[in-house]
Formats: C-alpha cells, sequence, structure tokens
C-alpha cells in the first residue's frame, strides 16, 4: 500500500507543485487505485507515474473549490480512451454538487464517456460510513473550512492469520481435507489420535491500516477523530508558524496545527501537503523543524512522491 502526490500546492499550480491530488495505491491489496481529490493537470502528474488510470476505481472529493475538482472532466475523459482495454465503472464520492458540476462539464463539452460513473453525493446530515467492502471502510467527517468540505479515515480490515503449512506436514497431518478444516479453525483429530489445535497452527490475525486524508481545514475535533491512530495522516500546511491567525481568516491551518492534530490524535504519520507557493525550500525544511517540535515523525510531501504505508 503507498500513497503517491500528484499535486502538492495550495490553491493554484506553481512550476514546482501542481493542485491536489494524490493517489492511494491498493494494488497489492485490491489491484485498485483511488484518487483524492482531482485539481486541474492531474492527468498530465498521472502520466508522470506509474498509474494506469485504468485501475482508478474510485474518486473522493474533499470539497468543491476549483483546485481540487477542475481536473475531472479532463481525467474521466483522457480515462475513456484507453485502447485495447476494458473499460470498467467509476465510483465518485463527494459533497453534493459534484455529480451536477461532472455531468455538466461532460454535456457542454460533448464528452461521452464508454464507462458509468455512479455518484455518492453526500451533505451534513448524510456523513458516516461512506464505502465499505470486505476489506475496506471508508468514513466521513466535515471539517471545517470556507465551504462544506470533508475528511476521509480509510480503514482496511485486520488481515486473516495464514495456515503454517510446514508446521502442519511436521505434525503429521496429511495434506488435504484437514487443512482446509484447521484453516477455518476447526480443531481435529488424527487417525492415531493425535489432536491438533487450529489455533497453534494459524498466526494471529494482522491489524490493518489506518489511512487518514483530509481536505482543506482549520484546526477542529473532527481531524483528530477522523485521525485516531491512524498509520499515516495526511493534513493540509497552507500557512506556517506564527500565521494561526490568518489561517483561520482563510480556513485553513498552520503546520503547528496540524502537529497538533497527529499528538492529540496518537497518529504514527504525519505528511503535509497543500503548501503555499509563497514558500521556498528553506522554509519548507523550516515548516518541518517547526513542525517536528510538536510531533516528531512529520514530513513535508511533494510531488511525484510516493510513500509505503
Ligand atoms: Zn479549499
Amino acid at each position: 500500500m503507498d500513497i503517491q502526490f500528484l499535486g502538492t500546492g495550495a490553491g493554484q499550480p506553481s512550476k514546482a507543485r501542481n493542485v491536489s491530488s494524490l493517489a492511494l495505491k491498493l494494488l497489492d491489496e485490491i489491484n485498485e487505485v483511488w484518487l483524492f481529490d482531482c485539481g486541474e493537470g492531474t492527468q498530465n502528474r498521472i502520466l508522470e507515474t506509474t498509474i494506469r488510470p485504468r485501475k482508478i476505481s474510485k474518486i473522493f472529493i474533499t470539497h468543491l473549490h476549483g483546485d481540487h475538482i477542475f481536473g475531472l472532466p479532463g481525467f474521466l475523459s483522457s480515462r475513456a480512451f484507453q485502447a485495447n482495454e476494458e473499460q470498467t465503472d467509476l465510483e465518485i464520492y463527494g459533497p453534493q454538487g459534484i455529480k451536477s458540476f461532472v455531468l455538466t462539464s461532460l454535456r457542454v463539452s460533448g464528452s461521452r464517456l464508454p464507462y458509468k460513473i455512479h455518484f455518492h453525493e453526500f451533505d451534513q446530515d448524510s456523513l458516516g460510513k461512506v464505502l465499505e467492502t470486505d476489506k475496506f471502510a471508508v468514513y466521513a467527517e466535515e471539517l471545517d473550512h470556507t465551504i462544506f468540505c470533508v475528511g476521509y479515515r480509510v480503514i482496511q480490515k485486520d488481515l486473516e492469520g495464514t495456515l503454517d503449512a510446514e508446521k502442519l506436514k511436521a505434525a503429521g497431518v496429511p495434506f488435504g481435507p484437514l487443512f482446509g478444516k484447521i484453516k477455518n479453525g476447526q480443531d481435529v483429530v488424527l487417525e492415531d489420535g493425535t489432536e491438533i489445535k487450529a489455533v497453534d497452527y494459524i498466526s494471529a490475525p494482522r491489524p490493518g491500516k489506518i489511512i487518514t486524508i483530509l481536505g482543506d481545514t482549520r484546526k477542529t475535533d473532527a481531524s483528530v477523530r477522523l485521525a485516531v491512530n491512524a498509520d499515516v495522516l495526511v493534513h493540509e500546511s497552507t500557512y506556517g508558524k506564527g500565521d494561526e491567525k490568518i489561517a483561520r481568516n482563510h480556513g485553513h491551518s498552520t503546520n503547528m496545527q496540524a502537529a497538533q492534530v497527529a499528538t492529540e490524535a496518537g497518529a504514527k504519520r504525519l505528511l503535509l501537503n497543500h503548501i503555499s507557493a509563497r514558500f521556498l525550500s528553506k522554509d519548507i525544511s523550516q515548516l518541518k523543524k517547526d513542525a517536528a517540535s510538536i510531533f516528531e515523525n512529520v514530513h513535508v510531501v511533494k510531488d511525484l512522491e510516493e510513500v509505503e504505508i
């Protein structure tokens, strides 16, 4: 499982940073990629990665500001031009209005897609669990921005323990139906009377990962709730230390506030994105240094950077 950052800038693109988008690559887990936000030019960034657009099966939108959604019509149209590849449906999750934005842009531009888009829109009253599959659940909660904006908590369900086949063979269990029974947690008795307790041959279930990806927001308790015990928290850092007041006025956070959220939530790792073009590279090191005084495991991400979870 990896996160690849496609755009890490705030508001408008700069030479170094494109506007918001990131890909949660779940290729080993479910052979899918999930996109979070899709600012203008996201499809160009994808061309610089190994991500195949057809593998993108779900898009989660945090809010309807242009720097988070203007890349959708272009991406959706290009995704249709995958010659010789099977066309797969796409799910889009996001605030009410996202469906009308997408359908209007496609209709006005005369774009016809050879695959279906299923929309899952929500508002203040219909948040909570927005998706559940056999392997993952995704929750959304409202943040505190200048328009309705959400953060997402992606929970990977615990991974089943695996059967230790070598140990079973060594214990004299003949390969065959007994293996299946033991794998299902059933104790068995061999012909010679040996008792085999399933629990001794199955490793303990491994806890799944928790990934929290927030949209633009002031510091708010909802961010903490979404990030409780997260393996990774992706948090905006539009402003730096000392700019708390201006951050509040514009509906954003500073690096210090992001670090406080990570600390309060007991997150393991903090990745800062949505970085203003005002920050030069020396400012970026300072952003990290200042945040690290509150939460040590922090990193300011770059476009196209890939982080293993
Ligand atoms: Zn915004």
